[in-house]
């Protein structure tokens, strides 16, 4: 019999570590907080800041009718920080939650260093202590030191692929009398500055693309693309027209000099608060550097575009969680922790004085946290930074685990990752397919997903009141 330690151990400070640290901290728990950067770096993160948004400002969209909306609507009932971080500095990005990334990462930062229960250690784990409760939110980039004892205890089972990173422009750079600003269909502001092509230009462009020299990939690591951020030139290969229903879709943009929607568009995202820099929406790529500045100056009104940023391609590292992970995002380990069984709802009974608990001797009471655990996304990353926050602070309290819902958006995503029946498991983000279906049927698609927001909404307006009461 022992006790366990009173505070819990988070490796890793981005959207995920720093969710769980404030959700474990506000439930009054100790959090030890370890960020090795900026003491040793990971190959695209760029200052030492918590929650660095590494690729795009943006968070996604904010309508109930999108599923990372209602994810985002979930979290700020869960008092997420990520999200309200997000939208305290967002940019003007139509119906998106698009962030100015430093002033968002400062956010985050500045809160959980001034948060009593919070100490934060700029140090490298390089062994996951066997000691305490502790939560492994170390990301797609996890030093190799941690991967290799991560390894080690999940029996090696690990995959591996490339994501890739869209470049990012000065605004004074952009000759603005190519290119347009509005919103697709005119809707929210007119956010976006659009730079349009005629086929003659597209064809050019298209041709350079597909033959332009990319950067070479690890042979050790066969190429397994990340479908959610596919490099331009990676999909372009797919077929001459595909870009034109990808990123370069012209459907809803209206070029004011010619009243009609362009043969294709190139978006460009505002990234920064003070909208001096600009990214290439779904232009991630793994161009080299300078075949990036000769084939996207060919992009009309770019044609002395100032990158700030190019577009990287890197390793991503997650584990195989359907054979790992309980849905409160502990890994089943025997740990004395009860596992419930999936699917289960919240079980809500609350004892509001425990403190320590007493544990058979295990090795580890270990949770996983953030695209480590197979989710992808930023917000999807900080919400099983939540969930595992939450049931690390429940577990040194000795309070039984939440299952969230499965009805809700985060509970689906939860349930999807720790199905061990999942075969062939691919990073999963926030989406309706994964929700159950309303009990009734309901034919008209829109109307089916009113009906689950309601569902999900209400189911964690229940989860928030009763850990209120708690
Ligand atoms: C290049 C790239 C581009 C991406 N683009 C997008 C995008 O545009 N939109 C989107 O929604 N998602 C994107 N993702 C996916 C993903 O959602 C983000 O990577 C997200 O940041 C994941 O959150 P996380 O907390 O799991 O990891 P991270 O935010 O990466 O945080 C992990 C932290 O752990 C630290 N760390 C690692 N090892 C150790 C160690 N041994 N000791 C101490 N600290 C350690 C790292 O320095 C880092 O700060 C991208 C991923 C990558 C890699």
């Amino acid at each position: 019999m022992r006790t366990l330690s009173p505070e819990i151990t988070i490796i890793g400070g981005g959207l995920a570590g720093a969710e769980a640290a404030w959700q474990a901290a506000r439930a009054g728990v100790s959090v030890r907080l370890y960020e090795m950067r900026p003491t040793k770096e990971t190959p695209v993160h760029r200052s030492g800041l918590l929650a660095e948004l590494v690729c795009s400002n943006s968070l996604k969209s904010n309508l109930l009718t999108n599923a990372s909306g209602l994810l985002k609507a979930e979290m700020r009932l869960l008092d997420s920080l990520i999200i309200a971080c997000g939208d305290e500095q967002r940019v003007p990005a139509g119906e998106a939650l698009a962030v100015d990334r430093e002033r968002f990462a400062e956010c985050v930062t500045k809160r959980l260093e001034s948060h009593p229960n919070i100490t934060i250690v700029r140090e490298e784990v390089t062994e996951i202590p066997k000691d305490g409760v502790t939560i492994i939110a170390s990301g797609p980039l996890t030093s190799p030191a941690l991967s290799a004892a991560v390894a080690e205890i999940t029996g090696g089972e690990y995959l591996y692929f490339y994501d890739a990173v869209a470049p990012t422009i000065t605004l004074e750079s952009i000759d603005q009398s190519k290119v347009f600003k509005a919103s697709r269909y005119g809707k929210g502001e007119a956010a976006y500055l659009n730079c349009p092509m005629n086929e003659t230009e597209y064809n050019a462009f298209y041709d350079a693309l597909v033959a332009a020299e990319r950067a070479p990939t690890s042979e050790l690591e066969p190429l397994k693309l990340f479908e959610g951020c596919m490099p331009v030139e990676e999909m372009a290969s797919r077929g001459r027209q595909t870009l034109t229903f990808g990123p370069m879709k012209p459907v809803g943009l209206d070029d004011p000099r010619t009243g009609r929607w362009p043969f294709a568009v190139v978006q460009l995202r505002q990234e920064n608060a003070d909208g001096t820099l600009w990214g290439l929406v779904g232009f991630q790529t793994r161009l080299k550097w300078p075949e990036q500045e000769r084939v996207f100056r060919m992009i009309p009104g770019l044609e002395n575009a100032e990158f700030v940023r190019f577009g990287v391609m890197h390793r991503n590292t997650y584990i195989k969680s359907p054979e790992l992970l309980a849905p409160t995002m502990q890994m089943r380990d025997g740990s004395g922790f009860p596992v419930p069984g999936s699917g289960a709802a919240a079980d809500l009974s609350l004892d509001p004085t425990p403190d320590t608990r007493h544990l058979e001797p295990t090795p580890y009471h270990l949770f996983f946290a953030g695209q480590i655990t197979g989710v992808e996304g930023y917000v999807e990353s900080a919400a099983t930074g939540m969930v595992a926050g939450l049931n690390a602070a429940r577990l040194i309290k000795g309070q039984e685990p939440i299952i969230f819902p499965v009805e809700t958006m985060i509970g689906s995503l939860t349930n999807y990752i720790s199905t061990p029946q999942t075969t062939d498991f691919q990073p999963m983000n926030a989406n309706f397919g994964i929700l159950p279906k309303p009990e009734q049927r309901i034919r008209n698609k829109r109307d089916r997903q009113a009906a689950q927001v309601e569902t999900a909404t209400e189911a964690i307006r229940r989860l928030t009141s009763s850990l209120s009461v708690g």
